[in-house]
């Protein structure tokens, strides 16, 4: 297998010039005229398994916005499984739309894509989806996960992975301060959704002065009302005084206009995709002397809780204490990038591919 190595933007804008340089496997477009479907399901590596993650329905500026998307996000996956000693592989689908287009003909019909597939790509919630939207899914494939706890699911995944995005947080915390409290730390967080909303409520009870932002002035200000959160404007964040960052909306929010803003010590959040350009934008962090816990290792607890439903006969607990290791093993990363005097993400990424690599070969003896 070839490396899998750090990537910037390409030069190559085109979709197979993206494939190459990012290692894909498969690029599935997806189309149905009646339910005005448009989905992309990307397969990245299957080394260590089947691919599985979640669909993100967006509004997309354009088909390549999508594409790029659809790219990055089933990349980080396949690190976020490796990283987590998960044997499944990378995969994330994106439906190009709005949330009112989701009747049951289109989720169905997207499950009969999902199943044309014959299970290399296992598909579970993300931006935009909930678990009602997956039960429709699970009526045309049996590759989904993230059923209603009630039909022997895991739930919706969110809280699990606010849970791991906390401890991953703690871990931080305790590596640059030398106690992993965060009681009166400033903490900041961007995306009053699913995640963050579930994180606040961690922070809050031991004691941090939370921030909260999201586009949706609505959400924000239930989010906050229900939690004691204080609400800040989304154009303030990136100057705003604070310890710790936590992006908790979408992607590419570090990059070369917001890093040199960041008065931050921290950032430990769960978008995935943080960083814009994962090599270049992590070594500006590390220059700034701002430490990161990489994405898609603190926001494993979602995909943790649904590859425990994927094995079968799911026990909460079983996910909770896999997603516990999350403290461990982001102060691991942490300390060997500090002993190697790399960025984070590099580390964690050698981890992970260090991982793919071993069990590649283990699969050539008989
Ligand atoms: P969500 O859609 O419920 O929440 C995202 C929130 O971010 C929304 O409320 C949206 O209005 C807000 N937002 C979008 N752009 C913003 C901006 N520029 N400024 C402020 N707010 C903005 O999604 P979620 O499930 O909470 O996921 C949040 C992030 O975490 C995503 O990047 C997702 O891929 C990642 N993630 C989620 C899970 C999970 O279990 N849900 C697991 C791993 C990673």
């Amino acid at each position: 297998m070839s490396e899998i190595k750090t990537v910037e933007h390409t030069k190559d804008g085109s979709v197979y010039g993206q494939i190459l340089q990012m290692g894909h496997e498969q690029l599935v477009f997806c189309h149905d005229e009646p339910t005005g479907l448009k989905a992309l399901i990307a397969i990245h590596n299957t080394i260590l398994g089947p691919a599985l993650g979640g669909t993100r329905l967006w509004h997309y500026s354009d088909e390549s916005a999508a594409i790029t998307d659809v790219l990055r996000l089933s990349r980080g996956m396949t690190f976020k499984a490796a990283i987590s000693g998960l044997n499944i592989g990378g995969g994330k689908a994106v439906i190009i739309g709005k949330p009112k287009m989701k009747t049951e003909a289109f989720l169905r019909r997207f499950g009969r894509f999902i199943h044309s597939l014959g299970g290399r790509y296992i598909t579970a919630e993300d931006v935009n989806f909930t678990t009602a939207d997956i039960e429709y899914i699970a009526m045309e494939t049996p590759y989904v996960t993230g059923k209603p706890e009630i039909k022997g699911g895991g739930g919706d995944p969110s809280p699990i992975t606010a849970f791991g995005t906390y401890l991953g947080m703690k871990a931080a915390v305790g590596f640059a301060y030398g106690k992993d409290t965060l009681e009166g730390k400033r903490i900041l967080i961007q995306g009053a959704g699913q995640v963050g909303s579930h994180l606040v409520k961690h922070l809050i009870k031991e004691g941090a002065i939370v921030f909260l932002t999201d586009i949706f002035e609505e959400k924000l200000l239930s989010a906050a009302k229900t939690t004691g959160a204080q609400i800040i404007q989304p154009s303030d964040v990136y100057d705003f005084p604070m310890d710790i960052y936590a992006p908790c909306a979408l992607g590419a929010t570090l990059n070369d206009q917001t890093i040199p803003r960041l008065t931050c010590d921290i950032v430990a959040g769960a978008a995935n995709n943080q960083l814009e350009e994962e090599g270049r934008h992590g070594h500006l962090l590390k220059d700034r002397g701002i430490l990161y816990a990489p994405d898609f290792l603190i926001n494993a607890g979602g995909l943790i809780n649904v590859y425990t439903e994927y094995l079968g006969n799911y026990k909460r607990e079983i996910a909770m204490r896999q997603t516990e290791s999350i403290y461990d093993m982001t102060t691991a990363v942490l300390s060997e990038a500090n002993e190697k005097n790399l960025p984070t993400q590099e580390v964690a990424m050698e981890i992970a591919n260090k991982r793919i690599n071993q069990i590649a070969s283990i699969k050539l003896a008989y």
